[in-house]
């Protein structure tokens, strides 16, 4: 019954002219548009479309809000989840996810961190948050050139939403739920191998793909491989291979066999 309402709620907000308009937005400041299918980028449209008409989306510190910045945070988001088996009429669509905060550019964080010299602060400068049980927040600063720029391996906005799939399962330990005990097998085996080696990689070494902010924890290096998986999909593929195929085998999708 729960769906019915939802497919005919949904019916309403899926119809042409949204669609069209949305396009218009993406295809004009989305990078990664360009290298999307005709079909791809309908169903990036309709995933899109449901978060901006499901989610509580709210401007902070002033922002107000517009019909671009919800259209390019949204489908950065919805680009993870296009492989997946979603119906854009009646699945739920990150369900972990209420409310989408966004702020001009970095803000001060309200929690209380103690430093290493055991300095409290009551804010840091920060860029973006996913909090369990809690909303996203992204900087529209940061998350505007993640979508302008598809190409440098970092993106906001696709490493929050990560953790939200990350998230989905109940424990942030960097493992999405997966599909069968082979799978988790493997997931961990591979991400345990790749994580040792960004945390032993030397600063600076030429031969990473991954910020080495992934090193930080398996939580962190799950989101920081996703940036890279979309925004440096063949140099992933050449130089982690095995990280690569099970990001691919997550995400159900092969980025690195798209276009320029
Ligand atoms: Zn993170």
């Amino acid at each position: 019954m729960l769906s019915f309402f939802r497919k005919r709620r949904r019916g309403r907000v899926l119809g042409p002219g949204a669609r069209s308009r949305i396009a218009s937005i993406l295809a004009r400041d989305l990078a990664l548009w360009r290298t999307l299918s005709a079909t791809e980028r309908d169903r990036l449209c309709d995933l899109a479309l449901v978060l901006i008409a499901e989610k509580r989306w709210e401007g902070c510190a002033g922002l107000t809000l517009t019909e671009e910045m919800r259209a390019l945070i949204a489908a950065q988001a919805a680009l993870l989840l296009m492989g997946f088996d979603l119906d854009p009429l009646t699945s739920p669509v990150y369900p972990n996810v209420r409310d989408v905060l966004v702020y001009p550019s970095g803000y001060f964080a309200t929690t209380r961190r103690r430093d290493a010299m055991g300095v409290v602060h009551e804010g840091s400068p920060n860029l973006g948050e996913a909090w369990y049980g809690g909303p996203v927040i992204v900087s529209w600063e940061h998350a505007a050139h993640g979508a302008r720029d598809g190409s440098d391996g970092r993106n906001l906005v696709l490493h929050e939403f990560a953790h939200k799939l990350d998230m989905l399962d109940g424990v942030v330990d960097g493992t999405p739920p997966l599909a069968g005990a082979a799978a988790y097998s493997t997931w961990r085996q591979v991400m345990n191998d790749a994580f040792a080696r960004l945390r032993s990689a030397r600063p600076g070494a030429s031969v990473l793909v991954l910020d080495r902010y992934g090193a930080t924890s398996p939580a962190e290096f799950f989101a920081v491989a996703t940036e890279a998986f979309f925004e440096r999909p063949r140099e992933m593929r050449e130089r982690e291979p095995a990280l690569y195929d099970t990001l691919a085998m997550y995400y159900r999708q092969d980025p690195a066999a798209r276009g320029p």
